[in-house]
This record gives C-alpha cells, structure tokens and sequence, in this order.
C-alpha cells in the first residue's frame, strides 16, 4: 500500500510551529462528508473491497456531493432558497460527477423536482443535522432540502434519516439509539453486518440502496477514519457512501484527525473554507 499518508505526516510535523496558531480552528471545522466525498473521490469507479487503501492520492479530489454540502451549508446560513444554492452551486462548480436528472435540473430557468429516490438529497443534507435545535425541525428541513429535486418519498426519507442520524449523533445519543430510531422511523435494515453486504454489494445510486449501508458502516466503526474506511470497502457508490457515513461519523466521534483535515483542506478552495468556517463557527457545538 502506498503510503501517502504518512508522508504529509512528516510535512505537517515539520511544519507544525507554523501552522499552530489556526490549528483550534481547523478542529473545529464541520468537515466529515466533504471528507468522505474526498477520500472516496477516487474508489466509485475503482472499487476496493477492503478497508486497507491510501486515504489521499494524485486524483484525489471533491466531488458533485462536497459541491452541494457547501451550497446547503450556505442555504442555512444565508437564508438562501436550496434551489437557488442548488444550482448556484453546481453551475459555479461544473462537472463534478453530477447525474443525469441533476445535470438537466442545474441549468433548468423553472426547474421542478423530478421523483428522485436517488441518494444525492442524502449526501448533502448534512448540515441540517448541524443547523436545527430539534430532531422535528431537523426532520422537517432535511424535507425542504430534498424535495427541491428528490421529492420521491425514498428520496426524502433517505435525506431525514441521514440529517437525524448527524443530530442524534452530536447532541450525544448511542449507537443503539440511532439504530433503533432510524430503524423504527424509516424502515431501515440496519442488522446487517458490512461482512455480509459487502460480498453482493455492486453500485447504488438510490437512498434505499445507499442510506443503510453507510449508517452500518458508522456503525461498525470506532472512529472517524475507521468509518470512512469501512463505507469504502463496500463498493458501490464509494464517495457517496462515505460523504453520508462521514457526516454522521464526525458529529458522533466530534473529531477528525489533524492529517486528515490538512489533507482535505487542500484540496478545498478559499472561498469554501470560509463558507465552512463561518458555518461551523455559528453551528458546531463543541461539547
Ligand atoms: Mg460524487
């Protein structure tokens, strides 16, 4: 295995007295799905079946759902309508991986949502998790994001309980009460082990087909990285699976390791980290 990790390790120590002073607020930036999109960038059409691959590589990138997690997180904070920061976003941002449907919708002058169930409501809905005071409220804008474009009940559903999953998760509730909440609420099968799935598992571009994996794949693991890691072993729509399992991860483990996040912030335009700044400053509550 390639080790690139280890070698921004060496860069970041080396350089550690410089960066000291924003290190406090580099932890405190909400970063969990735009790193999963980051890290899984490069494994949705290069599957691995395993959790032992580089985090970090030469075409390591964001993608279509890091994209619109920055236009949600700057929907919620500016008051913005989600279709005009959905296609803001994506028209500012362009090919980024978006699908068909989505692509058409972007450029669309009276664009209507178009019965999607397919996972995209899901992966950038994360900062509602963040943003809302009750899992009601929660429940009801992670709705308002989704059915601009997904208004198929899975397609909404898939949304609410990936948005629940990251408030339940940062306001300190157990694995078991996640699971047993989003099982009873949403339907989901979550007494599946990723050993099981895994060995079927092909690409999945629906909620339904995606969702459950990546609440299993937090689940299963025990920190940030592990998580990610397990929601890419899967397969599938790997940067996808592990921008939801990202997003819940961070808000349940409250921490992203330091080379993780150099590593993402990278990658991330200035404009971007500003927006997530100014997003994490007024909504991560640090416990
Ligand atoms: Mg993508």
């Amino acid at each position: 295995m390639t080790n690139i990790v280890n070698l921004h390790l060496k860069t970041n120590a080396q350089t550690k007295k410089k960066t000291r002073p924003n290190e406090m607020k580099k932890k405190n930036l909400i970063l969990g799905a735009v790193t999963g999109d980051i890290i899984g960038s490069v494994y949705e059409w290069n599957n691995v079946k395993t959790t032992d691959f580089p985090l970090f590589g030469e075409a390591t990138d964001f993608t279509d759902d890091s994209v619109l997690t920055f236009a949600t997180m700057d929907g919620i904070l500016h008051k913005k309508s989600y279709v005009k920061v959905y296609q803001g976003y994506a028209q500012a941002y362009p090919d980024r991986g978006y699908g068909g449907n989505f692509a058409d919708w972007i450029y669309d002058e009276d664009p209507e949502p178009y019965h999607s169930w397919g996972n995209g409501s899901a992966m950038r809905v994360s900062p509602v998790g963040w943003a809302y005071g009750t899992l009601d409220e929660v429940l009801k804008q992670a709705k308002r994001s989704a059915q601009v474009t997904h208004n198929h009940p899975e397609g909404i559903k898939g949304a609410q309980a990936t948005a629940a999953a990251v408030f339940m998760a940062r306001t300190g509730k157990s694995k078991a009460e996640i699971k047993e909440f989003i099982t009873v609420m949403f339907g989901y099968n979550l007494d599946r082990r990723l050993d099981e799935i895994r060995p079927g598992y092909k690409f999945n571009e629906s909620c339904q087909g995606t969702v459950p994996e990546a609440i299993t794949a937090f689940l299963e693991s025990n920190d940030f990285e592990s998580a990610i890691r397990l929601a890419i072993s899967l397969g599938g729509d790997s940067d996808t699976l592990a921008c939801i399992t990202g997003g819940i991860a961070e808000a349940f483990y409250q921490e992203i390791p330091e080379y993780i996040i150099e590593n993402v912030l990278r990658l991330l335009p200035t404009e971007i980290i500003n927006l997530i700044g100014e997003f994490s400053e007024k909504y991560k509550k640090v416990k």
